[in-house]
């Protein structure tokens, strides 16, 4: 049985070869990572991991008109809190109304661990229907209900007749996996085999009598529309500003773009197969859910690392563009932006030229921005990427080629990471969000490696991550004074040895 029809989905530890542990350069990683050695590397002590639900609630809590039941105790889903005001800010600023998600917790006690928490799933669904009326209601299936084997599949088949939304269940206990990006599959797991994602007649369209002439135009022109049609998938990481960059340079070549599956509605959601391309923006995120749609429905798809930089995004570009026989206008355009760009962001080059710099955080991100920064004249000290797996080859060829003696770690470790910053002593860290209070304590400058508040990707992203560094550069007197009176729990003996130390094979 193919994944797609499995009902609960693979972890990435399974579907894909990753690797969590290591320490080397770019092209030992990706030898490691074909030859299968990376599987083997471990470390002997971890300071801590994340939780693949949190990933899966960040992407269920933007779907629109939904409802969100966390089958759990009732812990688990305490970061549906801070989710609810980050998805309505999400909304706002892309002209949705900024409403906060709905959600329940089944609560799930010491009595339920032993007995069962069926019935009050069962409840639950019911009740959250019938108060908020959601269109789609997301079954989150945590780490207690897995353990204790609660039927959530036959729960959800049952209610299903029973409620006017429809139900679609995610399993991501976080037991499962090491690599927290199997969230992302256990939501477009539950995206594909929950909901339609084909255009209904009578709801989406209305059939025309065949052979008629009417029919026939609306056919052409339908078909017209389509073969211009792109899908572009998102993710939490990728904020409007991104969407509008990417918007605005594939709407220069004459296409036409759709953003899925954050932030869409379960309409929107049937007009998925209706697209002539599906896009990614980073295949940690999304190369499920494409190979699916070009299974199930034939839409062919382009995985091409991440539009971050100029060089970057004008493979992006051309790799899209091609598809459609827009090759040159692509170079074009591409030449156009750069030349606008270069003018734009030369004040800041000379700021930050020589700066050195430590990258960490998703694995297309870093090896991208990475790149991008050497390009610019930064010096890239280090390179941590949170989880390598076999989809981030190109990327790591790219950094192999272009930065073949950069130091380059999977590690989501942050004893490590304090230890490399104080070791290495980079100008400025780039550093994934939740990571900044370290970095800050160290008294070191850094930038998050993304932020929804600002663009990353194409020419727009370039000149404001550029202008944010030169920033950061400028503003230290906050880190300064937070490192001289806060301390971090190590001690001092612990910088005398190796950074990663830990790692075993
Ligand atoms: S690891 Fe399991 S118990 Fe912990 S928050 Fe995640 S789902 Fe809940």
């Amino acid at each position: 049985m193919g994944y797609y029809e499995q009902s609960v989905p693979p972890v990435r530890d399974t579907r894909l070869k990753i690797g969590d542990s290591y320490y080397g350069d770019a092209c030992g990683l990706v030898d490691c990572g074909r030859e299968g050695c990376l599987l083997q590397k471990n470390r002997g002590f971890w300071q801590a991991n994340a939780c693949q639900m949190a990933l899966t609630l960040m992407m269920a809590a933007t779907v629109e008109n939904s409802a969100i039941v966390v089958h759990a105790p009732g812990g688990c889903g305490a970061l549906l809190h801070s989710l609810s005001v980050q998805s309505a800010k999400g909304r706002a600023r892309r002209g949705k109304e900024p409403k906060p998600v709905p959600w329940l917790s089944t609560n799930l006690t010491e009595a339920d661990v032993i007995g069962g928490g069926e019935k009050k799933l069962l409840e639950t669904i019911k009740y959250a229907d019938r108060e908020f009326r959601p269109e789609i209601i997301f079954v989150v299936v945590t780490c207690a209900p897995s353990i204790i084997g609660d039927d959530t599949e036959e729960v959800v088949r049952q209610v299903r007749s029973q409620v006017s939304a429809d139900v679609v269940s995610l399993y991501c206990p976080g037991f499962r996996s090491r690599v927290v990006a199997s969230a992302y599959d256990a939501f477009y797991h539950g995206i594909l085999r929950g909901l339609e994602l084909s255009p209904k007649p009578w709801v989406d369209y209305r059939p025309l009598p065949q052979g008629s002439p009417d029919a026939e135009l609306a056919e052409e022109n339908y078909r017209f529309e389509k073969s211009r049609t792109v899908n572009v998938w998102n993710a939490t990481s990728i904020g409007p500003g991104d969407e509008e960059e990417v918007r605005r340079l594939l709407t220069a070549l004459g296409l036409k773009v759709r953003f899925f599956a954050e932030y869409s509605s379960r309409d929107e959601l049937r007009m998925v197969s209706e697209a002539a391309l599906n896009v990614s923006m980073c295949n940690v995120h999304d190369d499920y859910m494409l190979k699916f749609l070009e299974e199930k429905f034939g839409t062919p798809y382009v995985i091409a690392g991440m539009p971050i930089g100029f060089r970057h995004t004008r493979q992006w570009l051309v790799s899209i563009a091609e598809r459609f026989g827009l090759e040159k206008q692509a170079n074009a355009l591409a030449d156009y932006e750069e030349k606008l760009a270069k003018e734009a962001i030369e004040p800041f080059v000379e700021q930050v030229r020589g700066k050195k710099v430590l990258i960490c955080g998703g694995v297309v991100r870093v090896g991208a921005e990475a790149t991008m920064l050497a390009e610019l004249g930064l010096h890239v000290l280090g390179i941590r990427a949170y989880h390598y797996d076999d989809g981030a080859e190109p990327v790591f060829e790219d950094v192999g080629r272009n930065l073949p003696d950069t130091p380059v770690a999977v590690s989501n470790q942050l004893f490590e990471l304090t230890h490399q910053i104080k070791t290495l002593k980079p100008d400025i860290v780039i550093a994934h969000n939740g990571t900044q209070g370290y970095i800050a304590k160290l008294g070191v400058p850094s930038v998050q490696l993304w932020s929804v508040d600002s663009p990353f990707f194409g020419y727009t992203g370039t000149y404001r991550i550029l202008r944010r560094i030169v920033f950061e550069l400028k503003n230290t007197s906050y880190r300064e004074r937070l490192s001289r009176h806060v301390r971090l729990p190590y001690r001092p003996e612990y910088f005398e040895g190796d950074a990663f130390k830990y790692i075993r094979d």
